[in-house]
């Protein structure tokens, strides 16, 4: 009987967290620090149990923290604050952050930890997804798809003790200190609000500019497959919704130099290989490369379009391809990238949320738009 409660509880799922649940998102996750600044942001902040007034550094020992200065407290395990406070320090980006953090380290380094209401966060997370856009309905969308995500991805760091990084591998969280006000009443106006499949919360990947078409979910991961995560023409032939993004169509010249080095470092050519060409060997039913093929003095290699967009990103700079939507123009030694739109191209095409929203669309025909056959709902 014990061993029959035991497994139950064992089994038993990590709770979701609805509305007014916490989600623990680790901070500066890029980098690797041993010390931090800490101010209070309005008033004072409770750390370790006691008031702090002023700027303080908190250093990591070993596996201990200190807080050093007038206060001081530790070494202990770990540090925990409350209150509104700004963080900075070395190398690291100045943010601000409410509800509580933890700071703990491992060899040196410190590990922070951000525990804060699921909305708060949202409404960070919305400010730099949405920065750029400007109507209420297209950041409902995206408060929607976000919190979705989030959902979704809460078990990513399982195995660390948190939920998400602030990466990008996650979702983009840099704190608190530049929330839009727009962002704020989004996730205010969807409270709780998910996109659901069958009842379920669905995989809401969202980017930037599709171009004029949506991609098929499995041209861009192969082997992976939703029936809402397929290609959808994103508004009237030759005026997507879209359109309206800057850098809408852009262009990148490729020297077969800099594409030797990419590939070699990639795998994709050995030592002595030379890229001498490159051309699309296959399309996803957008028109998107899925597919290129390099060619050397012995042989073409063929690279998935997707390795290929995150490799010459990882290298290059995100900017320099920035979808994998483009023509290829040969050079003498070089190709000329000849392209429209950002991102992978699957789920929501922010942009075009954001012309659709203009177009008078509310935000459930916007999301119906870009996840057909899904609903909006509140899961619990
Ligand atoms: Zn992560
Ligand atoms: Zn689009």
């Amino acid at each position: 009987m014990r061993a029959f409660l035991l497994l139950l509880l064992l089994a038993a799922p990590p709770p979701a967290p609805a509305a007014g649940r916490g989600i623990a998102v680790r901070v500066y996750s890029l980098h690797k620090t041993a010390s931090v600044m800490v101010e209070p942001a309005n008033g004072g902040i409770v750390a370790g149990g006691r008031t702090i007034g002023g700027r303080r550094r908190v250093s990591a020992r070993g596996s201990a923290v200190v807080l050093e200065g007038a206060s001081a407290a530790g070494p202990s395990k770990s540090l925990r604050f409350t209150g509104a406070l700004w963080l900075s320090g070395k190398g690291l980006p100045r943010r601000l952050y409410r509800g509580e953090l933890v700071v703990t380290a491992q060899k040196n380094l410190l590990k922070i930890i951000n525990n804060v209401p699921l909305e708060t966060y949202l409404a960070g997370v919305v400010s730099g997804e949405a920065g750029d856009l400007s109507h209420p309905e297209a950041y409902k969308a995206q408060a929607v798809t976000a919190r979705t995500y989030t959902v979704k991805h809460l078990r990513n760091h399982a195995g660390e003790g948190y939920n998400m990084c602030d990466s990008t591998h996650c979702q983009l969280y840099t704190g608190l200190g530049e929330v839009s006000a727009r962002a704020r009443a989004a996730s205010e106006a969807t409270l709780g609000e998910m996109l659901l499949y069958k009842g379920e919360p669905a995989a809401a990947f969202y980017h930037s500019v599709c171009g004029g078409r949506t991609e098929d979910m499995t041209y861009v991961w192969p082997y992976e497959y939703k029936p809402y995560l397929v290609s959808v023409r994103d508004g009237p032939p030759g005026l997507p919704y879209c359109s309206i993004a800057p850098g809408f169509r852009w262009k990148t010249r490729i020297y077969f130099t800099g594409l030797t080095r990419l590939a070699r470092r990639a795998g994709w050519l050995v030592a002595d290989e030379e890229a001498s060409g490159l051309r699309i060997s296959a399309w996803g039913v957008s028109g998107r490369a899925a597919e290129l093929e390099i060619q050397t003095q012995r042989r073409k290699v063929r690279v998935p379009a997707t390795d290929f967009y995150h490799g010459v990103g990882r290298r290059a700079g995100w900017q320099a391809v920035r979808s994998s939507y483009f023509k290829l123009l040969p050079g003498r030694d070089y190709v000329l990238l000849d392209g429209i739109g950002s991102g992978h191209g699957v789920g929501m095409c922010q942009w075009g949320a954001e012309g659709m929203a203009r177009k008078g669309f509310k935000y459930r025909q916007v999301l119906r738009h870009y996840y057909p056959g899904t609903e909006v709902g509140v899961h619990d």
